[in-house]
């Protein structure tokens, strides 16, 4: 056992004082004599021991009356009583006052060694259980500490945080979010996000991501709240897995990009009037040129043939660009694309590739349409759709070397009218792949740096087919092909009637 205890011995008689000492001194303890309970008392106020052992008869102040004081004022001491008086009686009452056990006199070496062995074992206990408990308040203060800290900066961020348990009830909101989504802000713990039409595409991305291991585990949008003065927003919803990647709950950060909507409506309303004003002036340049080329203004040599081409050429580039920016001006605009009317897109798709089959054969392209026998109909923009697969179809040729194949397929998927394009081309690279729907980007490379474009026809193709309620997704490999697959909802149709016009949904 441990030399570093301190024990206080309080007797009357010195003799037993010094035996005691003599027995314990094999155990090295740190032993403090006394003469009776005064003594012992005044010193116990002073510090703690971590055995007291107390003689019962002593002048001054006797043991049990020690004993009794120590209980009151410090209940953890361990005492130990010596008695020369062993009856029942004393016996209880020295429990009763708190004694952790009683030793007769006369007592031999080994039966004192026993029992101090014994009370010290249970000091050793209350201190262990001692560090335990400090130890345990020490984290639950860290815990707090930094549970509070977490809310702090929770609280006072910009954005909105939403985190939700597994069940889709909100465990943790911010005052930002409240603000954002214009939620009430009573009873929203504990409960799902209140029911309403605007916040339904949230409520769905929550719905998604906590459904473990279907689907994808953050889903990004953007979506506006409110009709008179409308507030747009950017959630990020994320799935939170434990350890064992079980599902825990999902966090939902929300952004105001009102602002940046306003930023975007400015510069596309710049761009509309910039290109509204440069596209007749040349117009007129293209047409001059023509009348040139063709003879009307004299007799051209060749060499300003060439160089007439040249020009001309160019002109038609840049009436390329502004024909495109003004038509994703028009559909960010909401102007064009509405009239929507019940269609079968075959009978496009045959008349695009017909339109396109030149152009392939220029490169010795094969370009093949496959259907499927029985077509949902589409509610679509006739010319929307027109635009959609020529641009796909072009940018399949454009972006596939001599002798390509590039496969169009229609068939229907789910409640989807499927159209997808696939090249053997030259591909796009995982690095590029999330941004070619942005305006203006294009792939820049040795093998795209011949190849004309504006960048924008992927941004048309989007916004056309989201215009149509639909997706629009795309899977490449570089130099082995890519594959866009536009998704546009089908009109439900009577049963046994598939082939039949379906009434028109708007
Ligand atoms: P661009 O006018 O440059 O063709 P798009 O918006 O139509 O503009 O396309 C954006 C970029 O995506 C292109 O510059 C090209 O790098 C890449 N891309 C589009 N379609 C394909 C395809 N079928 N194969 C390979 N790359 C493609």
């Amino acid at each position: 056992m441990s030399s570093d205890y301190s024990l206080l011995l309080a007797d009357d008689e010195k003799v037993i004082r010094d035996g005691i000492q003599r027995i314990l001194s094999r155990e090295k303890y740190q032993i403090t004599l006394v003469e009776n309970g005064a003594q012992a008392w005044e010193l116990l106020q002073k510090k703690p021991f971590d055995l007291v052992l107390l003689d019962i008869m002593m002048p001054v102040l006797n043991g049990l009356d020690v004993l009794e004081k120590v209980q009151a004022g410090f209940p953890d001491q361990i005492v130990l009583i010596i008695t020369g008086h062993a009856t029942v009686e004393l016996a209880v009452e020295a429990m009763k006052r708190g004694a952790y056990d009683i030793i007769t006199k006369p007592f031999t070496p080994d039966q004192l060694r026993l029992v101090v062995r014994r009370a010290l074992e249970k000091r050793a206990l209350q201190i262990e259980a001692e560090r335990l408990r400090q130890e345990q308040e020490k984290s639950l203060k860290d815990i707090a500490t930094e549970k509070g800290r977490i809310q702090t900066i929770i609280h006072c961020m910009a954005s909105g945080v939403l985190v939700t348990d597994r069940d889709k009830n909100i465990v943790l909101h911010n005052p930002a979010s409240i603000h954002l989504l214009k939620l009430p802000s009573l009873n929203l713990l504990g409960n799902p996000l209140p029911e309403s039409s605007e916040l339904k595409l949230l409520s769905e991305a929550i719905g998604q991501v906590l459904t473990h291991g279907e689907g994808p585990s953050v889903i990004s949008q953007e979506f506006s709240l409110g009709q008179d003065d409308p507030v747009y927003l950017r959630a990020h919803t994320a799935a939170v897995q434990g350890d064992s990647e079980e599902m825990l709950g999902s966090v939902t950060v929300l952004q105001d990009i009102s602002y940046l909507k306003a930023l975007d409506q400015m510069k596309s309303e710049f761009v509309a009037m910039v290109s509204h004003e440069l596209r007749a002036p040349l117009s007129a340049v293209q047409q001059q040129i023509s009348v040139i080329l063709e003879g009307l203004a004299g007799e051209i040599t060749p060499k300003q043939s060439e160089l007439l081409n040249r020009s001309k050429e160019r002109v038609n580039g840049l009436l390329e660009l502004i024909r495109n920016l003004l038509d994703i001006s028009k559909i960010e605009a909401g102007i064009q694309f509405q009239q929507k009317e019940p269609l079968q897109l075959l009978s496009f798709i045959q008349k695009t590739i017909e339109l396109l089959t030149p152009q392939a054969e220029t490169k010795k392209q094969t370009l093949l349409l496959e259907a499927d026998s029985s077509l949902p109909w589409i509610n679509a923009d006739p010319q929307a759709m027109e635009e959609i697969l020529t641009n796909l179809i072009h940018n399949a040729i454009k972006y596939t070397p001599e002798g390509g194949v590039i496969q169009v397929l229609l068939k229907p998927e789910a409640d989807y009218l499927l159209l997808q394009v696939k090249d053997n081309g030259i591909g796009i690279s995982p690095q590029d792949l999330p941004r070619i729907f942005d305006r203006f980007y294009r792939v820049k490379n040795e093998k795209t740096r011949q190849i004309v474009g504006t960048g924008l026809g992927l941004p048309i193709v989007k916004r056309l087919v989201e215009a149509h309620l639909g997706y629009v997704q795309v899977e490449s490999h570089p130099d082995r092909g890519t594959c866009f697959k536009v998704l546009i909802p089908s009109i439900p149709t009577e049963r046994d009637s598939h082939d039949s016009h379906p009434s028109q949904t708007e």
